[in-house]
């Protein structure tokens, strides 16, 4: 069978009067059934942009996807005309944004938001919907559902509301959700429940979903895989387990060295040097050689390849994988 969801060397272009910045060069990755595959990567690496191309919401200039597929179990969504690409999003795909509050619609309550969706895509007549929106509130662990279906967004608080925005995005039993930093702007211990809802939903459902995130922490917790990216482009990809034991790639080893993590405690936090490239210049050669520990001189003009290291898939993109990867974290 097919991935459920495979996006090939997707690359977007942003083309404006001040110059064409090129947001994502060279992306891949696969999703499996009932799989969760984390898209980590820094603020400014394309993630999102890559998100908003499959999901068909980068089809209008300045935006031009400029090559690469997405195909959903097969159907390459990059081809689809606009209107057949917004018939997939909701139904067959769907996103959870960052910010419940500006995702819904402020003067509509949660109830008939949710309602529409069936009023629309399923033509259920009006209680129907409402009983079916209830029973989604439900699902998604929101208390006394029927009483709160009648309140607005703003009504509720941010945990409450980003668990009206995945029922939105569950409605219609999507393969395929694309959750977009869904935790960030949220407080830890609500962060954790959020993340272990979509964790049991998944168990239920079998859907896809791709976790788009900066933060390792989320990651460890929740992906089976992992696809790491930097400035626009897939460095490493490989089995959670794989990533964290032995990276082969140095920006992946980096993250992981710079952030706390229970199997190294009493280790020294070691911050990657620099900051990320804007899009807008990004270093020839492999990208990151600029803030590479490990960089020689072919690293600044040429440009690694995404190769295989191991029968389990692992991937990495830097000339010196096959060594970094031989090495343990510790
Ligand atoms: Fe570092 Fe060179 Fe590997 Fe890039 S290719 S990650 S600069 S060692
Ligand atoms: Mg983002």
């Amino acid at each position: 069978a097919p991935p459920l969801l495979e996006v090939e060397d997707l690359c977007v272009e942003f083309r404006t009067t001040r110059g064409t910045i090129r947001a994502v060069n060279g992306l891949s990755y696969s999703l499996r059934e009932g799989e969760t595959l984390a898209l980590l990567g820094e603020s400014g690496s394309g993630k999102s942009v890559a998100a908003q191309a499959v999901m068909g919401l980068l089809d209008t200039p300045p935006a031009h996807i400029t090559r690469g597929t997405a195909r959903l179990r097969g159907d390459d969504l990059l081809a689809l005309s606009p209107e057949r690409h917004r018939a997939v999003r909701g139904t067959r795909l769907s996103m959870i944004f960052q910010d419940a509050l500006t995702a819904l619609n402020p003067v509509l309550s949660v109830g008939d938001q949710l309602a529409e969706m069936y009023t629309v895509h399923r033509g259920l007549g009006r209680k129907a919907a409402l009983a079916r929106a209830v029973a989604l509130m439900d699902r998604v662990r929101i208390p006394a559902a029927a009483r709160r279906a009648h309140d607005y967004p703003h009504q509720f608080s941010g945990g409450m509301r980003q668990r009206v925005m995945i029922a939105m995005a569950l409605a219609l039993d999507p393969e395929v959700v694309i959750a977009d930093e869904p935790t960030t702007a949220l407080d830890v211990t609500v962060q954790a429940q959020i993340m272990r809802l979509l964790r049991q939903l998944q168990a239920e459902t079998r859907m896809g979903l791709l976790l788009i995130t900066h933060d390792l922490g989320v990651v460890a917790e929740t992906a089976d895989r992992v696809t790491v990216m930097y400035a626009g482009r897939t460095v490493e990809s490989a089995n959670a387990e794989d990533l964290y034991a032995r990276p082969g790639h140095p920006y992946t080893r980096g993250l992981l060295d710079s952030v706390p993590r229970l199997d190294r405690l009493g280790k020294p936090l070691v911050p990657i040097t620099g900051s990320p490239p804007p899009p807008s210049s990004v270093p020839t050669g492999c990208a990151f050689h600029p803030r590479c520990p490990r960089a020689e001189p072919r690293c600044g003009t040429d440009e690694p390849s995404f190769r295989t290291l191991t029968p389990t898939g692992h991937r990495s993109a830097c000339h010196f994988a096959e060594e970094v990867h031989h090495v343990p974290v510790g």
